[in-house]
């Protein structure tokens, strides 16, 4: 089986070298589940001086990426059956975990990084999806692309030790995971639950599914997308569990960030 292709347009493709000390993928690389090909903008620059931005049409701060600096790295890319172009900027679709398991089953993921002020308007029409990672402006596009190599890679089959980690996780459905607890039973007077360690595998389980729900209301309501959490007759009960989590949440502080 060949690896998934990252193709990966930008100004700064030493940010990249972060992905060669990142445990997993790191060894997903070193197994050629992935191969992450960069392609030095400044490469495609123009005149003596390698010229990749320019100054706003009707002023403005700032300088924009040029569009043919662009456009010939693009081109110069081998393009793989099962490929898309992803642009990275804030104005994007905010990247989701399906968006990831979706792109999964492709051959390739082409990435333009944007810069400065950002990109000609003009190369939007390269890309099959415009992807934001969160609603906040970075400086470029690079750790956004290192976030989408890095998710991805993961979701992989060969990557992860075990591949049972990725069923129970946050956002693989509309709940996050459960909390986790390892050795020592005892830390700084806070215990571990009995539960846990009862050994009783279906108390176990019905403890974690307790506590997915649990965290989810409490932490990110707007993730609960299951019909059956939404229909009237269920909001009662819904609201029970929320004043439930909430007297939850104020008894223990040191189980969520203060300022949450
Ligand atoms: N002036 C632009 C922002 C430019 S930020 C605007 O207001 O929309 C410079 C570059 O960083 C962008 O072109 C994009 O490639 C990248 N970038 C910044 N924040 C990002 C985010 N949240 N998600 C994805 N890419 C982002």
């Amino acid at each position: 089986m060949s690896g998934f292709n990252f193709d990966v347009i930008t100004l700064f493709p030493k940010a990249f070298e972060l992905l060669n000390n990142l445990g997993v993928i790191t060894r997903a690389l070193d197994k050629h589940l992935i191969k992450v090909n960069l392609h030095d903008l400044r490469e495609y620059g123009e005149g003596s001086y390698r010229q990749v931005d320019d100054k706003p049409y009707g002023g403005g701060a700032g300088m924009v990426l040029k569009p043919e600096p662009i456009y010939k790295a693009y081109e110069s890319i081998r393009k793989f059956p099962k490929s898309k172009t992803l642009l990275m900027t804030p104005q994007g679709k905010v990247l989701k975990q399906k968006d990831l398991a979706r792109w999964s089953t492709l051959d390739q993921i082409i990435i333009i990084c944007g810069q400065y002020e950002g990109f000609d308007e003009r190369i939007r029409c390269l890309a099959d999806e415009e992807i934001s990672i969160g609603d906040y402006v970075l400086s470029g596009g690079e750790i956004p692309a290192i976030s989408i190599i890095n998710g991805l890679t993961r979701l992989l089959p060969g990557t992860l030790g075990d591949p049972d980690s990725l069923v129970d996780e946050s956002h693989n459905s509309s709940l996050l995971e459960y909390p986790h607890y390892t050795r020592p039973l005892i830390f700084k007077d806070m215990r571990v639950p009995d539960v846990l360690v009862s050994g009783n595998h279906e108390e176990i389980k019905l403890w974690r599914d307790k506590k997915r729900i649990e965290r989810t209301l409490e932490r990110r309501f707007d993730l609960i997308s299951d019909e059956h959490y939404k229909h009237p007759s269920n909001i009662k009960r819904v609201e029970k569990e929320l004043n439930k989590s909430m007297k939850f949440l104020m008894k223990k502080e040191n189980d969520i960030y203060p300022d949450w």
